[in-house]
């Protein structure tokens, strides 16, 4: 007589298509968060900071960054 296996775990009721599939996964895509375009530059920075690059802050060149090298 053969031994009967037992699922013991959730068994999905259908087969998730490949369109279902990529469809859940288009939002898994990485997303860095914080990070903000400037607006003098257009580099990606991060939020509420002064930009690296161009040093400035809210339109305003707070920092000279050429000096400051
Ligand atoms: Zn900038």
């Amino acid at each position: 007589m053969m031994k009967l296996d037992i699922q013991m775990f959730a068994v999905p009721f259908h087969k998730v298509s490949k369109t279902r599939k990529r469809m859940r996964r288009s939002h898994n895509a990485m997303e860095i968060p914080g990070m903000v375009k400037c607006p003098s530059c257009g580099e990606m920075i991060k939020a509420h900071r002064i930009c690296p690059k161009c040093g400035s802050y809210k339109g305003k060149t707070v920092i000279n960054v050429k000096e400051a090298e």
